[in-house]
């Protein structure tokens, strides 16, 4: 059951096409750090290969047939490509999934105070995050302040070399002899999360000078008023690119690779293929951090109806062929796995534990507690990846999030299981997951390319 680290067996083709993957890779991270972000660059590279929006089809009624390709968009955050193939939809889809949303901060909706005389911006955290790993750091803030005359102005600070960044502070060390009393949940709170945005008062003014300047540089460079941040989504997220790690360069340390290393992989894969006998479809979700809820999260609707769509504009929906279609498809629901730590060996288990460097992961289950919450993938269908896998010389390897009852996670695979199609958890090892930086094995982020293309051919 011993898996090989896979950089030994690698050629210089191979290698070659794993570095410029990478590239690649790190600069889809690099444009694409809010799940909007992502979205906008997925469907540019997707308009590039030929798919056109399913929207259009629809308004021009337009029919779909067999080697079409098609995108569908929801409130720009979550997407689904469809790649039509010569078998019937009824047979089901081969679907690749991954989310696009990453853990942060988000600017509140009434976010600006000043206290003495330091403006700040207040947030609230999105998805698990360690928040005493968020202090200290450059950050940027990323976003949309959509104003009440249908305008939306696309917000990024902190990421040009001629910007400026964001941060927050941490108590220095010399007075920190109670702060490092506390338990680390404790050592920096959610209320904690400030963002400084400036010290310089306004010039004639007397109270709230700094801010009266903040409101007046956001004035200036993008409209806005105080008063928009109520219809604003603003992230603060790490400020800088995705860097090469180790120096041996084995690794991409960088803000978001849960899960845009598997979003970016599936993407790559799918986007390789010109044509494909059984439909192929591609779904990247958001808010999978915060339980898959909302219009954009894989609990609604968007993606049965979007199917739905699809089935109409070919001229064969009915209730029951949209229910065959999705109980007939296959899907590897791809999120980041737990890299084993040997710096905390202690909470994981090594027999069950994904490694760096080993290939592609895959989660029979994940939850907690007795499996509880967990998609259970049907052993059959785990049978049929291996030979797949097998046959294309994919490098795998199993593992369950870390030792039984030291904690767990959650995904978007059971959420598809609902329809009762096959579908398991894959994906890539990380190290220090949901951190501002985390870190992945570039040689798993080839495999996991392989593996996709592997399941969809
Ligand atoms: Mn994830
Ligand atoms: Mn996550």
């Amino acid at each position: 059951m011993e898996r090989k680290n896979v950089w030994t067996t690698y050629s210089e083709k191979e290698l070659e096409e794993l570095e410029q993957l990478n590239s690649q890779y790190k600069e889809f991270l690099d444009r694409g750090k809010t799940e909007r972000e992502c979205a906008a660059v997925t469907i540019e590279m997707a308009k590039a290969a030929g798919y056109k929006d399913l929207a259009d089809i629809i308004q021009k009624d337009k029919k779909l047939k067999a080697g079409d390709k098609v995108y569908a968009v929801c409130m720009n955050k979550t997407l689904a490509l469809f790649m039509i193939g010569k078998k019937n939809m009824e047979n089901g889809m081969n679907i690749l999934g991954a989310h696009i949303d990453s853990p942060r901060l988000d600017i509140k909706q009434n976010p600006l105070f000043e206290d003495s005389e330091i403006a700040y911006l207040d947030t609230h955290y999105y998805g698990g995050i360690k928040k005493y790993q968020w202090v200290t750091i450059p950050l940027a803030i990323h976003g949309v302040v959509a104003k009440k005359n249908g305008e939306t102005v696309d917000v990024v600070i902190g990421e040009d070399e001629k910007d400026p960044v964001v941060f927050i502070s941490d108590l220095l060390i010399h007075l920190a002899g109670g702060q490092l009393e506390k338990k680390g949940a404790k050592l920096i709170e959610g209320e904690d999360l400030n963002i400084i945005v400036g010290n310089r008062p306004l010039e004639g003014e007397e109270k709230n000078a700094v801010t009266a300047n903040i409101l007046k540089l956001l004035k200036d460079k993008y409209d806005i008023e105080e008063e928009d941040f109520i219809s604003a989504e603003l992230e603060v997220v790490p400020a800088g690119k995705a860097r090469d790690a180790g120096l041996d360069s084995s690794m991409v340390l960088s803000y978001g690779h849960d899960d845009r290393v598997c979003a970016f992989t599936s993407l790559a894969a799918f986007l390789s293929f010109k044509k494909v006998d059984t439909t192929a479809c591609l779904l990247l979700a958001d808010k999978e951090e915060i339980g898959s809820v909302g219009a954009t999260g894989m609990q609604s609707k968007f993606f049965e109806n979007t199917v739905a769509e699809v089935l109409d504009r070919m001229g064969v929906y009915s209730e029951l062929t949209l229910r065959r279609t999705l109980a007939n498809s296959r899907m590897l629901s791809s999120d980041v796995s737990a890299a084993f730590d040997p710096t905390f060996a202690a909470s994981f288990e090594k027999k069950n534990a994904a490694y760096f460097s080993k290939g592609i992961v895959l989660n029979k289950f994940t939850g907690s507690r007795g499996k509880s919450g967990s998609n259970d993938a049907n052993a059959e269908y785990i049978a049929e990846l291996r030979k797949i896998f097998d046959e294309h010389k994919v490098n795998y390897q199993t593992a369950e999030l870390g030792k039984v009852d030291e904690g767990g996670g959650g995904t978007i695979a059971y959420i598809l299981a609902l329809y009762g199609m096959n579908v398991i958890d894959s994906g890539v090892a990380v190290l220090n997951m949901h951190a501002p930086y985390e870190a992945v094995s570039k040689a798993d982020v080839y495999e996991a390319l392989k593996g996709y293309r592997a399941f969809l051919k």
